[in-house]
């Protein structure tokens, strides 16, 4: 019997709620069995840059972020030695090695806006279903409008994910947390405490 597989891709740098309230409402909403989290590796030129983590401080966040959610996954396959990963390939990796499984991208609104952009939008589509989640205060019907917009574009399968609007970003947690504000509630408190152990995004 095949499974669904959801897959959360992303820098995660670092993890931050918006993340995790999107893997949960799609494992919900969609039947899924589990939901992989993904975090994509930086290419040479952007590792180890100041103010920022690194590809293992972004793994372990991940990992300490996930690890009391039985549906939810580490998975490192983005995680390669050049730091260049393609959703297409990762998507019609899984397809090739578990044919019988049915493969969710989730994605924001933000991502869905730059799909066409991508490498090989065409092939994501025919590998795996999208689940989008609205973001930055997207008016309704203009998301509705994108969605339809690229379903006929690409005829795949893009579904809306029934999530409230989270106005949170990884690069605006940074910031504040450089400026030593708090981010509690925003970041889970087991991260807060890996990223002050770490001394993490003080500038
Ligand atoms: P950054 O600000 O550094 O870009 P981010 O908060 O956008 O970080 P990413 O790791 O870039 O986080 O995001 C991974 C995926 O999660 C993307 O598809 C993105 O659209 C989605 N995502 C992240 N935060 C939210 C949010 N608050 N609401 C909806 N989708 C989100
Ligand atoms: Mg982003």
């Amino acid at each position: 019997m095949g499974q669904k597989i959801g897959i959360m891709g992303g820098t995660f740098d670092p993890i931050h709620i918006g993340h995790l309230i999107l893997g949960e409402a799609a494992q919900q909403q969609f039947g899924l069995d589990k939901v992989l989290y993904m975090p994509a590796g930086n290419p040479p030129h952007k590792r180890n840059r100041e103010g920022r983590a690194t590809d293992v401080q972004r793994t372990e966040m991940v990992r300490i972020a996930i690890q009391d959610n039985p549906h939810f996954e580490l998975s490192l396959m983005e995680m390669n030695e050049d730091g260049y990963s393609y959703t297409y390939r990762t998507l019609e990796r899984f397809k090739a090695e578990y044919p019988e499984n049915e493969y969710y991208f989730i994605i924001g609104a933000d991502s869905l806006y730059d799909f066409d952009q991508w490498k090989e939008p065409q092939r994501i589509c025919n590998a795996g279903h999208i689940i989008c989640a609205t973001r930055n205060q997207t008016p309704s019907e203009e998301f509705q409008a994108l969605l339809e917009k690229r379903r006929q574009q690409y005829h795949g399968d893009f579904l809306l994910l029934d999530s409230p609007n989270l106005d949170i970003s990884s690069n605006n947690l940074r910031k504040m947390i450089a400026e030593g504000r708090s981010v509690r509630y925003y970041i889970r408190y087991d991260v807060i405490r890996y990223i002050e152990e770490n001394r993490i995004y003080r500038s």
